[in-house]
């Protein structure tokens, strides 16, 4: 068992006195910066560049997350088996935890073990849910053994697979965030997010919502719906890009202006230009929160200025926000009494 210490206050007493910010988006962020591949998506950086997550994590906690969540998404047994690792499950698992844990404990943040999507799951079949037990359960039982304060159990399509995993999570005594991944047309079964949210909260899941697929503005309507519907706690974690009502999802969006987007398209490795800027991050964040929405985060693609922005928005300052923009001493643009009057003549030619 772990050693580690329970961080104080907890989840649930955080979320008791307002915001819980959580950093997600490890996935796209490690692939940008070349320590992760695109396709599979199994992150093999916490065995193989360890102080890069670690980095990461820190980055994330400076620019306003109160959770550390441990890189685990994707480093289940499906997923190592379609790389052929199978025999690195668990080392990849421990290593996550114990990077996430050092900087949590570093830095007085949540500690998170993660669970996500089984890429197995098939309804009515009923090996497919005792396997997606199993991955379930030696995967919590790695984060409680390294100390998780939650789990974080994300990016479910089924409800039912949603409910296992909760039901997991409660075994394991530990409280619980449950988010879904919807599609245009809601979850594979069909439910939408308010009737899936509701079933999993009835179930008892401490936080119940969304992350992942949408952005700001397609998530944000159906997370109110979430939010009319169930009594607990409301995560809204929105990948930071322009998804529209036409193109409800990012792995929807299509880049028609470029033309040298390879076959494998837009999603996701040139979905760059529709990248919402932090003040769109920051709009999302104080409408989701005055509407009742405590528990706050963005998922693939977000950048720690989009986090900061959202952190600011919600009345905080994080470390990084001693950096936050000021344009008063720019060279052209700047109003500040030290800039020759002459430059500021030219800062006219950015109007
Ligand atoms: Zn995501």
């Amino acid at each position: 068992m772990s050693k580690r210490k329970a961080a104080s206050p907890g989840l649930l007493e955080r979320l008791e006195k307002g915001p819980v910010i959580c950093a997600e988006g490890y996935l796209f962020e490690l692939e940008r910066r070349g320590y992760l591949q695109a396709g599979a998506f199994v992150p093999e950086v916490v065995l193989e560049h360890p102080e890069k997550v670690a980095e990461l994590h820190r980055e994330f906690v400076h620019a306003g997350s109160d959770v550390v969540e441990a890189f685990t998404y994707y480093a289940h047994r499906e997923k190592l088996r379609v790389i052929g690792k199978e025999d690195l499950l668990e080392k990849m698992n421990r290593s996550a935890l114990e990077i996430a844990a050092a900087v949590a404990d570093e830095t007085g943040t949540l500690l998170a073990g993660n669970i996500c999507n089984t890429n197995i799951w098939e309804p009515g079949n009923a090996a497919t849910h005792e396997s997606a037990r199993a991955m379930f359960e030696e995967q919590v039982g790695w984060a409680v053994d390294a100390g998780a304060d939650f789990i974080i159990g994300e990016t479910f399509c089924w409800t039912d697979e949603a409910l296992l995993a909760l039901q997991v999570i409660q075994e394991a005594g530990k409280p619980s965030v449950i988010t879904f991944a919807l599609d245009a047309d809601g979850l594979h079964d069909g439910a939408d997010g308010r009737t899936a949210c509701k079933r999993v909260a009835d179930a008892g899941a401490d936080v119940v919502g969304l992350n992942c697929s949408r952005g700001p503005d397609t998530m944000l309507p159906i997370v109110e719906e979430i939010r009319a519907a169930v009594s607990c706690h409301v995560a809204a974690l929105p990948v930071p890009y322009r998804t529209t009502a036409d193109t409800p999802t990012f792995q929807l969006l299509r880049d028609t202006d470029c033309g040298c987007i390879p076959d494998i398209g837009t999603f996701p490795t040139a979905l760059d230009p529709f990248t919402c800027n932090r003040y769109e991050i920051a709009e999302f964040a104080k409408a989701m929160y005055e509407k009742g929405v405590n528990y706050l985060g963005l998922c693939c693609g977000a950048g720690p200025h989009h986090l900061r922005s959202m952190a600011e928005a919600l009345g905080r300052r994080p470390p990084a926000s001693r950096y936050s923009p000021d344009m008063s001493k720019h060279a052209y643009q700047g109003t500040d009494e030290n800039i020759p009057s002459y430059y500021k003549s030219l800062g006219k030619m950015y109007e």
